[in-house]
């Protein structure tokens, strides 16, 4: 055979073993570590597709395609890592990856992963569909507008910064501020709905004793009837508190496509930013602003962008979102704030000056708004909130003036007397929740003056008592605005009547 021929057939050959088309799905590990692989020949792997590693005893450990090159994959690992070595064989597999989702995933407890980790044992999988982590998020044709209230039970939100089933509403503050007790009394607050929202709390990058400290709170409440929680902890591998926000989201479009509509927590995006940022660095992607990867703003708008409210045709279901971010030092203007800041339809900001304060919630109202809830907001409280936000702007500026001087005309007293009875209104402590109809008859008996006799350290008690009175003597009233969600005339009349034979005959009685 001359020189020739063996090269023609030796190129015949390595062309027959390229082309063979099994081998373009099969590959090697050829690194790894801290959770991440670098893969060696599988050239048609896609991005986000699962891959199936082997490991030492031939058991399959699942993983998560991430970084295409041009000679390897960057993919990471969705188990135990130590258990893989270099040279162990991986598999893709053609899928996206996804996770089995049902009605029995109410009430129970699962990982980044949407696996039960509650130890009360699996669910059925033939009752349940799976639905991809990763989806593109409903298009403008096939949604509506926010019309629907999602009252929160806190009075400073559900009267200023009103949300709407469909609208994402970031809570933002330092640590420590109150961020998680919002949300868990907003979901505290649900069951007493007329039409309960299934809630998902999503817990991020947490000690695992704080979140089992929210779950056992959670089904004190009862509120474990209507709830699922995702957690991927602090000691959870960085992928999986990547995913878990995703997990989250896909169990709330679960529902969502039956025409449900669903509350998802996501506490907090600040930590699943690091875990991104965690895994990109290992995946050798070009660190950017603060070291966060470039698509780290991708990342939240895609997830974020799930939230919304499905047309009639589509089913009429929503997903609200309430995304948690924590701050350092107050500074919303940092890389991660500013994103989600401009992704959300507003926000909650919690201040720890006014937190140490003893103003509790620490909304701080001047900042925080809410940029389509209003017009999801019944007409009750539209009625009484309309004029607080500036009242207690105007208080605010106007009660740092006092503190200087001892001369004041009568109307800047006036407007000092509502302010301070308005702010000390607006406290509130944890899981003590209220139904919109009783945050509109005292904050109407509060905004009108009604209470500007009674002294500021007062409130509260007042508040009470003057609740527990409305709904023991005049329950009608506190029906009537529940079930017309509105404040007419005559019930304005009535509610002033019932102020005044109540402050002169059984307050302080
Ligand atoms: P972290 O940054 O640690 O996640 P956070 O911002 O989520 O904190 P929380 O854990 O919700 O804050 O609350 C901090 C503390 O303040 C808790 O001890 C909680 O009980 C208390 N707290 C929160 N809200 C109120 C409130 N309205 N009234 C009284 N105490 C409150
Ligand atoms: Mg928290």
């Amino acid at each position: 055979m001359n020189k020739n021929t063996i090269i023609e057939e030796l190129k015949k050959e390595i062309s027959d073993i390229t082309n063979d088309p099994a081998l373009e799905y099969v590959g090697e590990v050829v690194k790894i570590s801290d959770g991440v692989a670098i893969v060696s020949g599988l050239s048609k792997a896609k991005y986000s597709e699962m891959l199936e590693f082997t490991d030492m005893d031939g058991q399959k450990i699942f993983g998560l395609a991430l970084n295409l090159e041009e000679d390897s994959v960057g993919a990471i690992i969705l188990g135990n890592d130590l258990r893989l070595r270099e040279g162990s064989k991986v598999r893709s597999t053609g899928r996206i990856l996804s996770i089995p989702v049902s009605e029995e995933l109410i009430g129970r407890v699962v990982n980044g992963l949407g696996e039960i980790k509650d130890g009360k044992g699996p669910i059925e999988e033939s009752k349940s569909k799976f639905y991809p982590l990763e989806k593109i998020a409903p298009g403008v044709i096939t949604r509506q507008g926010v019309s629907v209230p999602l009252h929160t039970g806190i009075k400073a939100i559900d009267a200023m910064i009103p949300i709407g089933r469909g609208q994402r509403e970031l809570i933002i503050g330092d640590r420590q501020t109150g961020k998680t007790a919002i949300a868990i009394d907003t979901i505290i607050h649900q069951g007493k709905e007329k039409n309960i929202p299934i809630c998902i709390y999503v817990a991020i990058g947490q000690k695992e004793s704080k979140v089992a400290q929210i779950v056992e709170k959670l089904k004190k409440m009862g509120a474990m009837d209507y709830t699922i929680v995702v957690s991927a902890s602090a000691s959870d591998p960085a992928s999986l508190q990547y995913l878990a926000p995703f997990t989250g989201c896909a169990i709330a479009e679960f529902f969502m496509d039956q025409g449900k509509d669903a509350l998802i927590v996501y506490d907090d995006l600040s930590k699943h930013a690091w875990a991104y940022r965690q895994i990109s660095l290992l995946l050798k992607r070009p660190p950017g602003r603060e070291a966060y990867p470039g698509d780290v703003f991708y990342l939240h708008s895609r997830l974020l962008e799930r939230a919304g409210r499905l047309s009639k045709e589509y089913g009429g279901g929503s997903i609200t979102a309430l995304p948690v971010i924590e701050t350092q030092a107050g500074d919303i203007s940092a890389y991660i704030p500013t994103n989600v800041i401009s992704i959300t339809d507003g926000q909650i900001f919690l201040e720890s000056d006014l937190f140490n304060s003893g103003l509790r919630p620490a909304i701080n109202v001047g900042l925080s708004v809410s940029r389509v809830g209003s017009s999801a907001q019944t007409k009750a409280m539209k009625k009484v909130a309309g004029r607080m936000k500036l009242d207690l702007a105007q208080f605010r500026s106007l009660a740092a003036f006092a503190q200087f001087g001892s001369d004041l005309d009568p109307a800047t007293k006036k407007q000092l007397e509502l302010g301070s009875r308005l702010t000390e209104l607006l406290k509130q402590l944890q899981y003590e929740d209220q139904s919109f109809n009783e945050i509109a008859a005292i904050i109407f008996a509060a905004a009108n003056g009604l209470l500007n006799e009674i002294p500021v350290a007062d409130i509260r008690k007042y508040e009470k008592k003057f609740l527990a009175f409305l709904k023991e003597r005049h329950p009608k009233v506190l029906e009537t605005i529940f079930e017309t969600a509105d404040l007419s005339d005559e019930t304005q009349a009535k509610l002033r009547e019932i102020v005044a034979d109540f402050n002169t005959n059984y307050w302080n009685k």
